[in-house]
């Protein structure tokens, strides 16, 4: 990254996530433009620690608190495109993390809850949310694998971590139409998988394949 005296380290971070937008983003094919926009905008940074600033643009996963990661960029706009989102819908996501792909999701819905299994992780991606100034986001603490019924259906789900099958619950709290996207695998690798509830009927698109670390719960890997 550029030294030059006359640009602020944000400036720096600006520029280093137009590139990355450029390069790994928008020159791999993902072309929805709100997509892109949010992902210009949300300092990605932020949700890593400091000493791995330098690198939160780069092309590769980076390592957060209790051996879990924040996927490579592309995987996250891969899938958050693949949720086709316009702007109004609620938006449930498991595995909260570091909270940046919950950023990126509330940029481009309306509401967003998010549920972690690690109480350890939730504090600093809340801190992080908040300072950024997110409002439409709500944070648990819990095994997302049984989806969040209260709030039940959502227009769109999202499945951060890498699942043995579908977890029914989710299934059932997805809205019609709705969409769901989980990597489904064993332990080592994956593949995205798209699922489209539409008159009650279920139809499955595979988006490729993926690494993900467990999602660890009664419908996922036990632990
Ligand atoms: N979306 C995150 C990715 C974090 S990695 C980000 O952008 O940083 C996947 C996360 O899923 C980990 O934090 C892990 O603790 C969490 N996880 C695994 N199993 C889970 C479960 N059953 N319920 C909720 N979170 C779970």
């Amino acid at each position: 990254m550029s030294k030059r005296p006359d640009r602020t380290p944000n400036d720096q971070y600006r520029l280093a996530r137009e590139r990355m937008v450029a390069s790994q983003i928008e020159g791999r094919g993902i072309t929805d433009p709100r997509v892109l926009e949010a992902f210009k905008k949300v300092p990605r940074h932020l949700f890593v620690d400091e000493a791995l600033w330098d690198q939160a643009y780069s092309d590769y996963p980076l390592p957060i608190k209790h051996g879990q990661t924040i996927s490579q960029p592309f995987i996250v706009a891969l899938m958050t495109q693949a949720l086709g989102l316009r702007g109004n819908e609620k938006v449930l996501e498991i595995g909260t993390g570091s909270g940046y792909q919950t950023a990126i999701l509330a940029e481009l819905a309306g509401k967003v809850y998010s549920v972690e299994r690690i109480p350890d992780l939730l504090p600093t991606a809340r801190r992080v949310l908040d300072r950024l100034g997110y409002t439409n986001v709500v944070l648990k603490l819990d095994d997302g694998t049984w989806g969040w019924s209260d709030e039940a259906p959502f227009d769109a789900i999202l499945v951060t971590a890498g699942s043995p099958t579908v977890p029914k619950p989710l299934l059932e709290q997805l809205a019609d139409p709705g969409v769901l996207v989980i990597p489904v695998g064993d332990e080592y690798s994956q593949v995205l998988l798209k699922v489209t509830k539409s008159g009650n009927k279920l139809r499955e698109e595979q988006l490729g394949g993926v690494r993900f670390v467990k999602l660890v719960g009664d419908h996922g890997w036990r632990a």
